[in-house]
């Protein structure tokens, strides 16, 4: 018999996870269907996007094979029946107070702090890079991990340094940029361009480095579609461009300047959506989501 939600206490909501706590060394992390765009949460949902998300980060922790917070599988018992698929048991770690972000091409803030300042993050690039150049090489562009409702704000690596110690920044700055080379490479030869991600570090027992949160989902990276690249120009977003040319275009009848609430998505554009996720998930992992777990 499956345990009930209830019956953990709910720690946290997260704009896409809900945390609850399992005992006092393990959470369970769940993942809503909820989809965010142009900083605002729409609405309705799109259906099995937080299987699918789980269903990736699986396949990554997996492929990685670096330490990471996994406390069991997909399927594992402690999970609840409804939340079977969209969780993960995983190891209640302390974390590391920096969002561990890699960068191989230029795009979104760092693209802003790039022009401003010839920089990102204090890493000096080449003058005459655009919207989305590719890097000479992938670069670590730390940010603090903002509160709910915040952005993230980009830091120095010596900030890093300051909060975290020598040794820890470099490990950091180590880990994230070969984590990265790792799924880019990997996600190069399904034809998928992973422009930039970011990853979230607990600390194990002996203060090492454990791999946690999601992992190279298309919530916490960018995925461009190789076939498609064209530098120079703003890329497509391989999972939300349906989404994003809705609301911007005349049918949505929405005013993105004047920031109010986005109006709900034509089913169309949540099927089309729901498709795209699935369409990132299987050609990645090179798996069918069919097979992937469901509620029971
Ligand atoms: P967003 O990702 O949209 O910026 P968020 O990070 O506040 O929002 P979620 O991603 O929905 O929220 O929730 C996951 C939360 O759980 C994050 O605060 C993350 O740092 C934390 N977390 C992830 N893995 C672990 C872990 N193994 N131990 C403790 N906390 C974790
Ligand atoms: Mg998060």
């Amino acid at each position: 018999m499956r345990p009930a939600l209830q019956s953990y206490s709910h720690l946290a909501s997260g704009k896409v996870r809900e945390i609850y706590e399992i005992d006092a060394d393990t959470l369970l992390l769940v993942a809503s269907d909820r989809i965010s765009a142009y900083d605002h949460i729409l609405s309705p949902a799109i259906p099995d996007k937080g299987r699918i998300l789980t269903a990736m980060s699986f396949f990554w922790f997996d492929v990685l094979g670096v330490p990471n917070h996994l406390a069991g599988g997909p399927t594992d018992e402690r999970i609840p029946a409804e939340a079977v698929g969209r969780s993960m048991v995983v190891r209640k770690l302390p974390m590391v107070q920096v969002e561990c972000v890699a960068r191989g091409y230029l795009t979104g803030s760092g693209l802003l702090d790039y022009r401003a300042s010839g920089e990102v993050c204090g890493v000096g690039l080449p003058a005459g890079l655009d919207e989305a150049s590719r890097l000479p090489e992938p670069i670590f562009t730390p940010a603090t991990k903002a509160a709910q409702g915040d952005h993230d704000e980009n830091i120095s690596f010596e900030r890093v340094v300051e909060q975290e110690g020598a040794d820890r920044a470099e490990h950091l700055r180590t880990a994230t940029l070969d984590i990265y080379r790792r799924g880019a490479e990997l996600a190069a030869d399904r034809g998928i361009i992973l422009a930039d991600t970011k990853f979230e570090f607990g600390l194990g027992r002996d203060g090492e480095l454990v791999l946690a949160d999601e992992v190279l989902t298309p919530d916490s990276s960018r995925y461009w579609e190789a076939a498609t690249y064209r530098p120079g120009e703003v890329q497509p977003s391989f999972d939300k461009q349906i989404v994003r040319n809705w609301l911007t275009g005349p049918d949505s009848g929405w005013d993105r300047v004047a920031d109010t609430p986005p109006p709900s998505l034509p089913e169309s554009v949540v099927d089309r959506t729901r498709a795209r996720y699935i369409e990132a998930y299987e050609w990645i992992s090179q798996k069918s989501f069919a097979d992937w777990p469901d509620h029971e």
